[in-house]
């Protein structure tokens, strides 16, 4: 019996090494828990037919390079339904897709297929990636697997649960406005959101281009960095993705945090107020500087990001009209058929931000909306350069609440969307945040997980780690 909750990918990496396991024990193990759990959670939406195989092919890559094989080899994955992997279902969530076959492998899947993990299946998420509790599935919604009764986050809440259910050891998701590490933090996990253009998007199914990232989530910060380190780098198929350049920049690490003042303006939860406070506490005893850092703008982040993500959204979303993918609904004409197709394709949320997105593009509004925010955005971005020449990482609650009740925020799209409003600034910036859990707080008699939440500069993932590991290692 190999004991899943406690164990990590580089634990099962020396595991597969030793020989102690082979990656097909692990496979079957996986399978199993699968089995128990997903009935309740609903985080897959799909396994695989081949997980088998993959763990064969594993296994004997293993056996001939030992310690020389990839740094993921054998490990178990879990991805999101709207990253591509050639000749598998991805449906993004939603019934326009439903029967849509990838051709082609998302840049981030090729590359982690040099590594030979085992892709164990396609993991639920809220119809294109719009949501923050998972509810928006055309698939059924998906539990938190830590309480049953609680939303597991969004919009990647499958695979968050299926590593919080221990149904993989590691996942892929995506990060428009906090995607990755909302969910992570509601599911007691480490999730990344890496420095836009660090991670290919080719084969990412687009919501908002200028804002999407496909982020690793997993148990420890040190799995996460391993994941990062095979997903990231350039791929000549997305022209905004890069290589990351050499850091010029060693400063000595002064490790100072910067707590942005925006925090005191926002409704955050008391017990979620008190764990952030402990944990810089915590880190302070481990030779960090806190201090105040200003960033006026920023208070915008979240009306700023309900512009341009729907307008970039809506534009997307155009491509689905019955005739290249997916749905076709049959009209009277040709207008009808994209009508009825649509119609009966696409979920509320996904109308909703339909129609947002093409008001604030259409003439007359064009320039009061969609301009005004492109220019706020570049005010707040151009901010946190200047916020970084004083802290090496900026620091917030991921969340401003812990994990909130199923059904407790789908009636009113607003309480919604102020899910988002700690995460959505790194977006806006483009710049890397990574969320680590920092303690519990009490509900209903139950323990319920929070996240810490670390900023850094364009292009240091580095510095998040470190950070990270030492908040890690201070809980
Ligand atoms: N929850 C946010 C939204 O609904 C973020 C989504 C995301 O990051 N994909 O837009």
């Amino acid at each position: 019996m190999i004991e899943l909750k406690s164990l990590t990918i580089s634990k099962a990496r020396k595991h597969l090494i030793d020989g102690d396991f082979t990656a097909g024990d692990l496979t079957d193990a996986y399978l199993k828990r699968i089995g128990e759990k997903n009935p309740d959670i609903n985080a897959y939406l799909e396994v695989f037919d081949d997980v088998r195989a993959q763990a064969e092919k594993a296994d004997r890559i293993l056996k001939e390079n030992g310690d020389k094989s990839p740094a993921l080899c054998g490990i178990p994955f879990a991805t999101k339904d709207n990253i591509l992997i050639r000749e598998r279902t991805a449906s993004c969530g939603s019934k326009i897709l439903e029967h849509y076959r990838a051709t082609y492998d998302a840049g981030a899947i090729r590359k982690l297929k040099e590594h030979n993990p085992v892709f164990l299946g396609r993991a639920n998420m809220d119809e294109f990636a719009m949501g923050s509790s998972n509810e928006r599935s055309a698939y059924g919604l998906v539990r938190n697997p830590l309480d049953e009764t609680r939303a597991p986050g969004g919009s990647s809440g499958g695979p968050a649960a299926a590593v919080a259910m221990d149904g993989a050891l590691a996942a892929l998701g995506s990060d428009t406005g906090g995607s990755v590490r909302q969910p992570a933090s509601f599911c007691g996990i480490v999730g990344l959101k890496p420095t836009y253009g660090a991670v290919s998007r080719s084969g990412l199914i687009a919501m908002a281009s200028s804002f999407d990232q496909i982020g690793p989530l997993a148990k420890t910060v040190e799995d996460v960095r391993l994941v990062y380190e095979a997903i990231s780098g350039n791929d000549p198929k997305d022209s905004t993705s890069f290589s990351k350049p050499p850091v010029a920049d060693r400063r000595p690490q002064t490790k100072t945090i910067g707590v942005p003042d925006y925090l005191e303006k926002m409704e955050i939860d008391e017990d979620v107020r008190k764990n952030f406070d402990d944990a810089l506490e915590a880190l302070k005893d481990r030779g960090y500087k806190v201090k105040t850092v200003s960033l006026p703008n920023a208070t915008h982040s979240l009306a700023v990001y309900y512009i341009l993500m729907p307008a970039e959204a809506s534009t997307n979303l155009a491509r689905f009209d019955g005739v290249k993918y997916g749905l076709r609904a049959s009209g009277s004409d040709l207008f009808d058929d994209y009508v009825k197709t649509r119609g009966e394709g696409f979920g509320a949320e996904v109308k909703r931000r339909i129609i947002l997105g093409t008001y604030v593009l259409s003439a007359g509004y064009h320039d009061a909306f969609y301009a005004k925010a492109v220019s706020a955005r570049q005010s707040i971005a151009r901010e946190f350069v200047d916020a970084f020449a004083e802290a090496d990482v900026i620091a917030t609650p991921t969340t401003p609440t812990p994990p909130f009740k199923l059904g407790e925020k789908t009636a009113d799209p607003l309480a919604m969307y102020l899910a988002d409003v700690l995460t959505v600034p790194a977006n806006i910036a483009g710049i890397p945040a990574l969320s680590v859990p920092a303690g519990t707080v009490i509900r209903d008699g139950g323990e319920l997980p929070v996240g810490i939440q670390f900023m850094g500069p364009h292009y240091r993932e580095d510095v998040l780690f470190a950070v990270g590991e030492a908040s890690e290692a201070s809980r």
